[in-house]
C-alpha cells in the first residue's frame, strides 16, 4: 500500500467495503439488482464503493451503469474492451477495488445481497475470507445440480488445493487476501481454485441460492465443460498421472494376454484364432493413446497460452464520479479527502 493511500485510510474513520459486480448483458437485471443492493448497503456501518465491471455487454448495460455513476454515490464503472469472460471480469474488479474488504457478487441476484451485512459482521470478527456455501440451488435443472455436485467432488479429490464444495464466487475477502490473490499472475484464471489456493482464516456461511431474477445464464454446457476441464487442469497434474497409470495397466494386460497366447499355443496346443480380440485390443489401446495425448495436449496448450504473457483483460474506460465516491453517514467528507489524496 503506498503512502498516499495510507494517508487516505487515516482520513477515513470507517473501513471501506468494495462490492465487485461482473456484468455481461444484464440490462434487464440491473434495475432489480440496484433496487435490492442499495438498501442493504445503506444499513452497513462501513463506507462502501461498488465496482461494476462491464464485460463487453452489447445490450446497453454499460450505459445504464454510466447513468448510475452520475446518480448514485459510490459506483464506479470499469468497462472492458470486449467480453473476456467472468474470470477476467472478476480479476478486473479486484484490481480496481480499493476497499479494506471486497465482496464479489453476481448481478443476476442469484447471490442475495441481503447476506452482505452478515458477511461484513463475520469479517469484523477477524477472518480473512467469508465463503458463501450453497445449501440449495433453486431454479437450476436437476442435471446441472447433479453435474455441479459431481464436478466439485472430483475437483476436491484430484487437487491438492482444498477447493471447498458448493461455493461459487460469492464471497468476502480481506485486503490481504485480495492482494495475495492479485499476485497470482497466471493467465488461465480459474478463480475458485485461486481463491482456495491462498488459504488464510476462512469462515463459511450457508445460504440458499435463488433462481436468476431475469435474463439467461451466460453458461451453456460446452462452456461449463470447458470451465470444468480448466478447473481440473489448472489445479492439478493428476490427470497426467491417470494417463500414465491407465497406460501401465493397459500395457500389463496386453503383456499378460500375449504370454497367455504363447502358453496356450505351446503347452495346450491350441492355435489362437484372434481376429476379434485383436480388433478389441487395438481400439482399446488406440482410445487410451488418444485420451492420453489429449490430456498432455491440455497442459501443453495451457503452457503455450501462459507463455504469451498477454494481459488478462483490456480496460476501455473507467467512469466514476470523483466527488461522490463513498456513502458514509457519519463522515461525508472522508470520501472527498480520499479522492484528493489519491
Ligand atoms: N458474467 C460476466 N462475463 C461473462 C459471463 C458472465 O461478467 O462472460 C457475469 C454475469 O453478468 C453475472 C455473473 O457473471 O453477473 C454470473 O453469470 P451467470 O449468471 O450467467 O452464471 P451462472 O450463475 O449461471 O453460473
Ligand atoms: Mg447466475
Amino acid at each position: 500500500m503506498n503512502q498516499r493511500v495510507e494517508f487516505a485510510d487515516k482520513a477515513r474513520e470507517k473501513p471501506l467495503l468494495s462490492i465487485v459486480v461482473p456484468v455481461f448483458n444484464e440490462r434487464a437485471m440491473l434495475p432489480l439488482f440496484v433496487k435490492r443492493v442499495f438498501p442493504t448497503l445503506g444499513t452497513l456501518d462501513v463506507c462502501w464503493e461498488m465496482v461494476m465491471v462491464d464485460d463487453g455487454s452489447t445490450d446497453g448495460s454499460a450505459d445504464y451503469i454510466k447513468d448510475l455513476v452520475t446518480s448514485k454515490p459510490g459506483v464506479r464503472l470499469v468497462k472492458l474492451s470486449r467480453n473476456f469472460g467472468k474470470e477476467a471480469a472478476l480479476t478486473a474488479g479486484l484490481e480496481n477495488a480499493r476497499g479494506d474488504a471486497v465482496i464479489i457478487i453476481d448481478a443476476d441476484l442469484q447471490d442475495p445481497p441481503e447476506h452482505i451485512p452478515a458477511m461484513v459482521d463475520c469479517w469484523r470478527t477477524g477472518t480473512d475470507v467469508v465463503l458463501m456455501q450453497r445449501r440449495s440451488r433453486a431454479g437450476e435443472t436437476l442435471f446441472k445440480r447433479w453435474s455441479a455436485h459431481l464436478f466439485y467432488r472430483l475437483l476436491s479429490r484430484t487437487s491438492r488445493t482444498d477447493i471447498p464444495v458448493d461455493t461459487g464466487d460469492f464471497r468476502l475477502m480481506s485486503r490481504m487476501a485480495v492482494d495475495i490473490l492479485l499476485q497470482l499472475k497466471e493467465r488461465n484464471r480459474y478463480m475458485k481454485g485461486l481463491f482456495a489456493w491462498i488459504g488464510l482464516p476462512t469462515q463459511v456461511i450457508q445460504y440458499d441460492r435463488d433462481p436468476r431474477a431475469a435474463g439467461d445464464t451466460k453458461w451453456d454446457y460446452p462452456g461449463l465443460v470447458g470451465l470444468a476441464i480448466e478447473g481440473l487442469t489448472s489445479f492439478s497434474v493428476s490427470p497426467l498421472r491417470w494417463a500414465t497409470i491407465i497406460g501401465l495397466l493397459a500395457a500389463s494386460v496386453g503383456a499378460l494376454f500375449g504370454v497367455w497366447i504363447v502358453v496356450k499355443a505351446m503347452v495346450l496346443g491350441v492355435a489362437t484364432s484372434g481376429y476379434p480380440s485383436l480388433v478389441a485390443i487395438i481400439s482399446f489401446l488406440g482410445g487410451i493413446q488418444l485420451l492420453s495425448i489429449g490430456i498432455v495436449g491440455e497442459y501443453v496448450g495451457k503452457t503455450y497460452m501462459e507463455s504469451k504473457q498477454r494481459p488478462v483483460y483490456v480496460t476501455e474506460e473507467v467512469v466514476e464520479n470523483p466527488h461522490r465516491r463513498y456513502q458514509s453517514s457519519e463522515n461525508p467528507q472522508a470520501g472527498e479527502r480520499y479522492v484528493k489524496a489519491v
